[in-house]
This record gives C-alpha cells, structure tokens and sequence, in this order.
C-alpha cells in the first residue's frame, strides 16, 4: 500500500498514454486556438451567406425566375443597400433571408444557422428572436398610441428593450401618446422602427422604407436606420430605388433580372443627411 500511493502521479499516467501530455500540448493549443479563431472569424464577418439561391415562383408556363444562383456574403454589422430595377428579385431574396419565403433551389445561412433546411417552426423562431422587418407602408395599428404599438412586440419577445426606449432610440421619445393620425408620415415610419428593434434583432431587413416619403423625411430616416446600427450594432439591409442611398452603405448590391451584377464596398460611408438625391 505504501508503495502505491507513494507512486508519483504522473508516472501513473504516463505508464496510460503512448505519447506523453507534454509533447501533445503544443498540437492541443494549436488546434483548439484555431478552431475558436475560425469561428470567432466566422462569427464576427457573415451575417448571411448564400450559395446558388434560386427561386422560382409558379410553374410550366407562368413560371417566374426570381432568383437565378445568387451567390452572396453580408458582414455582420453591416449597412446594405440593395440596388436594381423593379422585379430584378430584391424583394425575393430579402424575403428568403428573411425567413418570410423559402428557396426553391441552394443555401442561405444565417451566421451558423441554415435557414434553407429548417422547417415552419423554425422559421418562426428564427423570425421571432432575430429579425425585424420594415416596408414602405407602416402597418400600424391606428387605434393603438405609439408605446401600445410598439409594446405589441415588447409583450411577446424574448429580449425586447421597453417600448419607451425603442421610440427614444428613433427620435420619438415625446410622442409616445401620441396615435398614428396625430403622426406625420415620416414619425410613423419611426414609430415601424421602433417596432422592428425593440425586440434587439440582430438584423433589420427595410424593403423600401423612404419610398412614401419626401426627401428631406427619407433622409431622416435613414439617419435612423444609421443610427440603429450604429447604437445597437444591427445588420441593416435595405432596398430601394434611390441610387443616391448607396452613399451611406458599408456595401452596395447591384441587382437585375434575378442575379447580382456586381457588389461594391464603401470605405468611408457618409451620414445620411449629406445623401444627395
Ligand atoms: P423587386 O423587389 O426587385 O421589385 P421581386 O423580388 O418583388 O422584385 O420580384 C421578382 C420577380 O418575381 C418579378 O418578376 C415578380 O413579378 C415575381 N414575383 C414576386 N413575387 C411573386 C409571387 N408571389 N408570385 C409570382 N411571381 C412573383
């Protein structure tokens, strides 16, 4: 008994494994540093990625080619503006990353997950806990003040900001009794946004959100959206005709008939307010 436990430990173990610990450290700490920088790389770059995103609406002779294998990576934090001619698919393709359509054809992940093979409850989650959505018309609810439409997501998600917050994040922090007919066009597009954030998305999806605005309101808010983005980190992707807007993008997508013609990244953005239209 004496013999055994006076037995140095490490000997013990050694007398187990062929090649010592000690040897095997160096190639242990390699391979667990580069898997976590790989994924803190992947982590901090894409927020989507897509691979031969196709989509066709109806079939036989009435079928639509909305998207045609389009192949594409968003930074995470991003602003992107997404460019081109109406039905040229940017709305498709903001739907299916969106989680609101599915691909017909290819993959589109968000971060780490694939959204091309989850199912409708997935999707719903998915819809729920990370994205946000804002459209051109405000889709308020006009018998509901401010807070109470904005409080309508608050009350279901899982990590909402109050309602008070998301309506100072966009300007709106004295208007929060106010109900959408005793809003301007433009302070309803915040109120929408205000909604579309309070539940911290990680991404806000804007299908042409200034385009029942005038140009000095459209530019109020994308400085909103800027500012969103800037406070909270969100991924903006916007679509719009305004070519101007491309100025405020961290990255441009050019669209037409289904495919991507060319991605440009802007180095030095500028503030909304200077977007000449
Ligand atoms: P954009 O947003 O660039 O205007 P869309 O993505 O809305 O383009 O549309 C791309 C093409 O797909 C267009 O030809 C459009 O008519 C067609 N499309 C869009 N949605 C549907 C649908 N639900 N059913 C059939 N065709 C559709």
């Amino acid at each position: 008994m004496q013999q055994i436990s006076s037995f140095p430990r490490n000997q013990a173990r050694r007398s187990w494994f062929p090649i010592g610990y000690r040897s095997l450290k160096p190639a242990i700490a390699w391979l667990i540093s580069s898997v976590m920088s790989d994924s803190r790389e992947k982590a901090e770059t894409a927020a989507f990625r897509t691979r031969n995103l196709s989509k066709v609406y109806g079939t036989g002779r009435s079928a639509v080619r909305a998207l045609r294998g389009v192949d594409l990576e968003i930074g995470r934090g991003e602003i992107v503006v997404l460019l081109g001619p109406s039905g040229s698919g940017k709305s498709t393709l903001l739907n299916i990353l969106g989680g609101l359509d599915r691909a017909s054809e290819g993959d589109a992940w968000f971060d780490t997950q694939c959204l091309t093979s989850m199912n409708d409850r997935d999707l719903t989650r998915y819809r729920r806990n990370h994205v946000g959505f804002v459209f051109q018309f405000y889709n308020l609810m006009p018998s509901l003040t401010a807070r109470e439409n904005v409080e309508l997501v608050t009350e279901i998600a899982e990590n909402p900001i109050t309602a008070d917050k998301a309506l100072g994040v966009v300007g709106l922090g004295q208007r929060l009794d106010h109900f959408p007919a005793q809003l301007s066009g433009g302070e309803q597009q915040r109120v929408a946004i205000a909604r579309a954030i309070a539940k911290q998305p990680e991404v806000l999806f804007c299908d042409e959100p200034t385009g029942a605005l005038d140009s000095s309101t459209g530019r109020a808010i994308l400085r909103v959206l800027q500012d969103v983005n800037k406070k909270l980190g969100t991924t903006v992707l916007i679509i719009t005709h305004a070519a101007a807007t491309a100025a405020m993008a961290h990255r441009v997508i050019n669209f037409a008939d289904g495919a991507i013609q060319d991605v440009h990244l802007n180095k030095t953005p500028i503030d909304a307010e200077g977007i000449e239209w």
